[in-house]
């Protein structure tokens, strides 16, 4: 969606004063305390409150509870029955990029298997793209982004893999989400074939203080054809003492020692999770590391979707997020997310939407955002639907009706 200077101006005056949206179908909060200052410790469990209202003020959620109790406020909106969501957290995306892979695509739904190699390919045409391209690129997916609901989301670096480019990667990176993910272990890029050792050290040294600076997380791609355990944790173990917070891509395409090693380094998350054992799912379920599941990428890849219900049942936190990037999975829709793992992964609708959500936020450590407990941030998904169950009941279908993110309409009537 593109703004005008005109819409712009009529949103900021929006946003000074209080909006009451009532007439709610289903409001999600994630968060059944609802007494104020509730929302300070968080996202609690998936909650939803029927015939409800929210008040937004100051860019915050100042009151949520049943219509018929809500407070005045300046402007009210009606919802018409429809169903409020927190904004979705996408806690995983790879938008710094310049090319597409659709060939590839096509190919591997013909029959070729996916190599983490492939990533190569993108790793040339982003560091012959100029700056102006990168960055179109990547506020078009962000506007993309914003449009399905998403209000918060992670982008990684990982397609430059030299200083330059991955400096230049982090800080564009900057322009559109404080979380930013230095990713200059993606993979080894082919001058340093032969060398992997050589590589690590400049992830590790020079790479690593030109891009620390405009970075929060620190992550690694630990897999065969990847970094190998001690690999993966040098790389950590640099970045954490730049002052990055570790996250993992782990057990992605074959067991390995990613997701113990994310919990061992205390990383806010292990992304992809598909091939667990049980001592795998015992770390995740005994720590405070989330356990972030990216259905797109098995869907794009045909490989076995991540067993969600053996990761619920032992008691792990599990997140859901989208992994868009031009190779394994390109898609931005959290919506998809949601119906993938309700259909394919048996999460129950509540356990999606909560783990697009509040999982996100906690595999991000953000207490603010993916809930809507009085002091949280106003990020709003209106749906054309009366139940979050519509994400999964109508996949592909639009069903964002209206956004706000930070108390402002950025999208819908
Ligand atoms: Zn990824």
């Amino acid at each position: 969606m593109k703004l005008s200077r005109r819409d712009v101006a009529a949103y900021a005056r929006e946003a000074a004063v209080s909006v009451l949206i009532t007439n709610v179908g289903e409001l999600v909060t994630n968060q059944p305390e609802l007494q104020a200052g509730a929302g300070r410790e968080g996202p609690g469990p998936f909650a939803a409150l029927a015939g409800a209202a929210l008040v937004i003020d100051e860019g915050r959620v100042a009151w949520t509870g049943p219509a018929a109790r809500a407070p005045a406020a300046d402007q009210v909106i009606d919802a018409g029955g429809r169903a409020v969501l927190p904004g979705f957290v996408d806690s995983h995306a790879h938008l710094v990029f310049a090319g597409e892979r659709g060939a590839e695509f096509a190919a591997r739904m013909a029959g070729q298997p996916y190599r983490a190699g492939g990533i190569r390919s993108t790793v040339a045409a982003t560091r012959q793209a100029g700056d102006g391209q990168l960055r179109a690129n990547l506020r078009r997916l962000a506007a993309e982004m914003l449009a399905q609901g998403t209000t918060t989301f992670e982008c990684k670096s990982g397609y430059g893999l030299t200083v330059r480019d991955e400096a230049r990667s982090v800080a564009l990176a900057a322009e559109v989400t404080p979380e930013v993910t230095y990713l200059g272990a993606h993979v080894v890029p082919p001058e340093f074939d032969g060398n992997p050792g050589g590589y690590v050290d400049l992830v590790s040294g020079a790479m690593l203080d030109a891009c620390a600076p405009r970075a929060k997380w620190v992550d690694v791609f630990c897999e065969r054809g990847a970094f190998g355990r001690d690999e993966a944790a040098a790389v950590l173990a640099a970045g954490m003492a730049a002052g990055l917070r570790p996250r993992v891509h782990a057990n992605q395409l074959g067991t390995g020692p990613g997701v113990r090693l994310a919990v061992q380094v205390g990383a806010a998350s292990a992304d992809h999770c598909t091939y667990l054992d049980n001592a795998d799912v015992d770390a995740l379920a005994s720590s405070a590391t989330v356990a972030t599941l990216l259905p797109g990428v098995e869907f794009s890849t045909r490989h076995p979707y991540p067993d969600a219900r053996r990761l619920l049942d032992a008691g792990a936190t599990v997140a859901l997020a989208t992994d868009c990037n031009p190779g394994s999975c390109f898609t931005s829709s959290m919506a998809f997310c949601i119906a993938l793992a309700v259909r394919e992964m048996r999460m129950t609708t509540q356990e999606a939407v909560w783990a697009a959500t509040a999982g996100g936020a906690r595999a991000l450590r953000r207490a603010d955002v993916g809930h809507l407990g009085v002091g949280a941030r106003a990020d709003l998904v209106m749906l054309d639907a009366p139940s979050h169950s519509y994400l999964a009941y109508r996949p592909g279908v639009p069903l964002v009706a209206a956004v706000w993110q930070g108390g402002e309409r950025v999208a819908g009537e």
